[in-house]
Formats: structure tokens, sequence, C-alpha cells
């Protein structure tokens, strides 16, 4: 049997409780993983207190990070005692993830953890940190080079902002980190910002183009704060969409793209493709050892993730938490 908190429907709606399950109620899959870390992000906060939008049915195991040790893989792929990370591909969405002393899934979705790296670091990165790679990656890949000038990052004091700005500030760039909790100042600099303002001194969108400031955006608010940074965004510079912590909605006007040449970049955690994942997590091995993280990160047992869900909704918990999934 395996321990897990499960979100379960009734009469009453959706609600979290734990449960001890056989280990055949496990989904299907080669690759049997020993869970000890996973960890709380965004996404996790909607699923285990059952807003719409995360989890496909019922019950499931929240947790779209995961990582520990394999024990089985019937595909041959890995060796059991191999270390793992496992991140997005629908878990804690569409099949169980995480928040389990078990989990079964897939054997091409694992990423073996880097050399010298352990399931606690692989889980104070997480989904966010590895979102805040594959948005670095893409504005590197879209030219952004040390010395271009200002790199804005939104939503800066959570998860996938935080690590944004440390990706950022260890590739040399010259970061300015936009939060509505100005109390975060030292924490920001302590990460690698240059400037911190307040998200309030964001420009705001008045015209289609605004004064050309960033020479790229890593966001993760989007709504009118993605709308006045891609108006603000110098020609030629790009801007990576993470995240919808402000709003979903996006009014924007074509000009920035077609004026200036701007960049419009998505980025997709979940589905990215297995190669990519492998050099994301490469270079986060190298730009964020553990000791960088140290500050960035709590750790809490999974009996406490249902208090801790209301909190990151709230936009109350600072950089990045891992989930002791044995505790
Ligand atoms: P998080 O730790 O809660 O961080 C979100 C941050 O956004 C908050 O700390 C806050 O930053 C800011 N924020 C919250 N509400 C806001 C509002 N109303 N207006 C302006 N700013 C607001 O969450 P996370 O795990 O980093 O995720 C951030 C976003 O990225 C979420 O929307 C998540 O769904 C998305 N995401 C996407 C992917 C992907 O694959 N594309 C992967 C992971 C996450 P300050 O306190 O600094 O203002």
């Amino acid at each position: 049997t395996y321990r897990a908190l499960r979100v379960v429907q009734d009469d009453q709606g959706p609600r979290a409780e734990f449960q001890t399950l056989p280990t055949a109620a496990l989904p299907g899959g080669d690759l049997l993983i020993e869970v000890s870390h996973s960890s709380l992000n965004y996404k996790d906060g909607l699923a285990v207190l059952g807003r719409p939008g995360v989890l496909r049915a019922y019950p499931m195991t929240p947790g779209i990070d995961l990582a520990g040790t394999v024990l089985q893989d019937r595909s041959g792929r890995w060796a059991p005692g191999s270390g793992v990370v496992v991140t997005g591909w629908g878990i804690g969405e569409r099949q169980d993830g995480g928040y389990a002393e078990l989990a079964r899934v897939q054997p091409e979705w694992a990423v073996a953890l880097p050399p010298g790296t352990d399931a606690h670091w692989a889980m104070s990165v997480g989904t966010a940190g590895f979102t805040a790679m594959l948005a670095v990656l893409a504005l590197e890949d879209h030219g952004l080079t040390p010395g271009d000038g200002e790199v804005l990052v939104t939503g800066a004091a959570g998860g996938v902002g935080s690590l944004a700005v440390a990706l950022l500030a260890a590739a040399g760039q010259t970061v300015t980190a936009s939060t509505g909790r100005m109390e975060e100042t030292a924490y920001l600099q302590g990460l690698g910002a240059a400037r911190v303002i307040h998200r309030d001194e964001l420009p705001a969108l008045t015209r289609p183009l605004e004064k050309e400031r960033w020479a790229g955006v890593v966001d993760t608010v989007g709504g009118a704060t993605l709308a006045g940074a891609l108006a603000s965004t110098r020609t030629h510079g790009s801007v990576a969409v993470c995240g919808l912590a402000g709003g979903s909605e996006l009014r924007a006007t074509v000009f920035p793209l077609i004026l200036r040449g701007v960049n419009l970049l998505g980025v997709d955690s979940v589905t990215c493709p297995v190669p990519r994942r492998e050099a994301a997590w490469a270079r986060l091995a190298r730009d964020l050892p553990a000791a960088r993280l140290a500050g960035v990160t709590q750790t809490r047992a999974l009996s406490e993730v249902p208090a801790l869900a209301p909190e990151i909704l709230a936009g109350r918990v600072r950089g990045r938490t891992v989930v002791d999934v044995r505790g």
C-alpha cells in the first residue's frame, strides 16, 4: 500500500483527503517510482482546492512534479535505484501525480537527476524552475545576449519569477524584477535582481506602443501586465509568456510585432519535448546549484499541503516549496 493526498468529489463538491491505497490503484505505465519529494506550484494549489481547470477526473492525486528512485521499469530503460525527476506530461492533472509515496508513469517522461543533484534539489526547481529555464532558453534562442539591456521578470517573488531572476542573473543579464511585494526587495536582490520595481510602476498600457525599455521579458502574470510589457519591449526583443497569475486575457495590438519585430514566445512545460527537457535540467544543475536555491526554498510535509494551497493562490508563498512526501 501507499499513502496519497487524493482529491475526491462528492455531493458537496471536490475535497482533498489522505488515503492509503493498494499499489494496484496506481495508473498504467511501465515505470514505478518511489517518490520522496514533490513540490507546490500554483496549479497544485488550484488542484488541491478542487478549482476547475486542472484535474480532469476524480478521484485524483495532485502534484505536477515528483522526484524519487526507480523501483521497477518494465521497459528496461531505467535501472532500479536510478534517481529521476518527472514534471508535467499531465501528472497531477490527467493521471495521478506526486502527492503520493508511489507513482507509475511512462518511462520516457522521466529525466535522470543531473550528476551531483538529488530529489530535494530537483523539487526545489520543479515545474516552476523548469519553466523559468525554458523561458530563458526561448529568449536566448531569439537572440538575447548579456549587455542587451534590462530584462524584465514579472511576478518576480513567485516560484517561476524567482527562479527566472536567478537564471537570468546567472546568465549575466541585467534583471529588473517586478513585484507587488516590495518587502521582498532584499530577497530579489539576493537572487541577482539589479532593480526591483513595484508592479504599479510598470508602463501602463495606454498606447499600442510605449517607450522602448525591455530587451527581454519573462512574464508570469498575463493580462494587462503582459500587454504593457509587450508594448514596451525594445526592437527585436522577445517576451516569453509563462503564466496567468494576474489574468488570462491579452488585449494587445500587432504593432510591437510588426513595427518593432518583437517576438511573442509561448512556454509550455507540460509537453516540452525530451531533448529540450534534458538540456534544461543540465543547465539548471549548472546555474542553480542547491546552495543558490537554499534561500528560495522552504520544505514542508505532505500533510501541510491542504493548508498551503490557499496561500499560494493568494500570492503569499515566496519562492519555492518542496513537499516531503514521506512526512
Ligand atoms: P506563484 O508562486 O504563485 O507566483 C505567482 C506570482 O504572480 C505571485 O507571487 C505574484 O508575484 C504574482 N501575482 C499573483 N497575483 C497577481 C495579480 N493579481 N497581479 C499581478 N501579479 C500577481 O506561482 P508559480 O508557480 O510561479 O506560477 C506562476 C504562473 O505561471 C501561474 O499562472 C502558473 O499557472 C504559470 N505556470 C505556467 C507554466 C507553463 O508551462 N507555461 C509552468 C508553471 C507555471 P509578486 O508577489 O512578485 O507580485
